[in-house]
């Protein structure tokens, strides 16, 4: 166990960071996992970085928070937290998350609280988030197996048989052994996603049209020089990163009012401390015109109201139904697994690097690309093993790519 764990902070170091001699490292971490921040920081300084700065998080002082807390504090974020996000941003830190959420940590807490907290948080950051679109921090997400999660995964067993059964499944999705090949593993793995990635970029389609027996219907535009993005990402500077680990899609962006039809998700989605189930959306020119679900609907509905973007797309991603973390058949009610078991779309902004030269475009430029703006960005999932995915091409070609759940190339 140690030896893998070991192993999977060098990797989150060297592969998720791919930390630069020089640079500074803003680690977000759960207290509770301390010493594998310990470890982490003890790769990046091996490889150079200048210096380590701790964010550290805990659910439980965030649920105590929610239901505590003065309530005017969640309209305002104080000036030293927006400047500890910007000016690291600014130096071209990276960062690296770690997260081990209890899926449900907030259940019952008022829903209006988490709005008001995302909407403020949101417009507080706004010059971060103007900053990050640049595409010159490296950052990457990586999740280690807490009690509460596992509980949640595996609810069926005792607490420790849980966590030790969510650290395997948490090392099988990150290929790692314990025998110090996965950071090779992961060389290899991004070249085969980068090969398919290369197919879908020279069909160049105008749009894609998703259908399956849960009743999905809908028709996807791709935005105007879309570009599609896959296993890694390179900065302005020319930093190879991985954003996320584990990672199986590839992706890219939509025209903001390009969508029409229905969708309905195949899995529940966790966010902010709450389980949402049966999502159901009608999409009109892009938006989002009814939207329900059959657990969390309150929520939901919040989620895609923080503002005017959150009701439009900004991410489109193919995940074959037959692909390490969906064989797994495992339900991890964490976005960072579930969304690479599954063909998935966010909504909210559009990634800027998915779209050819977003990253030296201002928020005007962006918008006239096709590409959504908003402070959120929630992946859901939408893939099933019946999903059929047909692309049209510019001049009028009908290509299958996806049948029976998986790509056909
Ligand atoms: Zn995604
Ligand atoms: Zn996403």
């Amino acid at each position: 166990m140690e030896k893998k764990l070991q192993e999977y902070a060098r990797l989150l170091v060297e592969v998720g960071i791919n930390i630069k001699k020089g640079q500074k490292l803003i680690i977000a971490c759960p207290v509770d996992h301390a010493p594998f921040a310990r470890m982490c920081a003890k790769y990046a300084y091996e490889m150079g970085c200048s210096e380590v700065i701790m964010n550290w998080t805990d659910d439980n002082l965030t649920r105590q928070k929610y239901l505590m807390a003065e309530d005017s504090v969640f309209d305002t974020v104080p000036e030293w937290r927006v400047r500890f996000y910007t000016d690291y941003a600014k130096e071209k830190a990276a960062f690296l998350h770690l997260i081990s959420d209890d899926p449900e940590n907030l259940l019952g807490v008022d829903a209006n609280r988490i709005l008001r907290s995302h909407k403020s948080s949101g417009e507080a950051l706004k010059e971060y988030r103007d900053i990050r679109n640049k595409n010159i921090n490296p950052w990457s997400i990586g999740a280690l197996a807490s009690e509460k999660w596992a509980k949640k995964v595996f609810p069926d067993l005792d607490e420790k048989a849980a966590v030790a059964a969510l650290w395997e499944k948490i090392f099988m999705a990150v290929r790692i052994k314990g025998d110090g090949t996965a950071v090779e593993a992961w060389h290899e793995h991004s070249k085969k996603l980068r090969e398919r990635m290369k197919i879908l970029n020279d069909y160049n389609f105008k749009s894609l049209h998703y259908k399956n027996e849960l009743g999905t219907d809908l028709v996807v535009e791709l935005a105007h020089n879309h570009i599609w993005e896959a296993g890694g990402d390179t900065t302005a500077d020319g930093q190879f990163y991985m954003p996320n680990m584990p990672t199986e899609e590839i992706f890219t962006a939509n025209k903001r009012d390009g969508i029409n039809g229905v969708i309905y998700a195949s899995m529940p989605l966790c966010r902010d401390g709450n389980v949402i189930d049966g999502i159901r959306f009608v999409m009109k020119d892009g938006k989002i015109v009814e939207a329900s679900a059959t657990q969390g609907e309150e929520i939901l509905k919040n989620l895609i109201s923080v503002d005017e973007g959150a009701s439009y797309f900004g991410e489109v991603a193919l995940v074959p139904y037959d692909s390490p973390i969906s064989n797994s058949k495992t339900l991890y009610y964490e976005t960072l697994f579930d969304e690479n078991a599954s063909c998935h779309f966010a909504f909210g902004r559009a990634y800027a690097t998915t779209v050819k030269g977003g990253i030296e475009m201002d928020k005007e430029q962006l918008k006239a690309a096709g590409l959504n703006d908003s402070i959120t960005h929630v992946d859901f999932m939408v893939g099933t093993k019946d999903l059929s995915i047909v692309g049209l091409t510019h001049d009028g070609k009908e290509i299958t790519v996806f049948e029976d759940g998986n790509f056909v190339f």
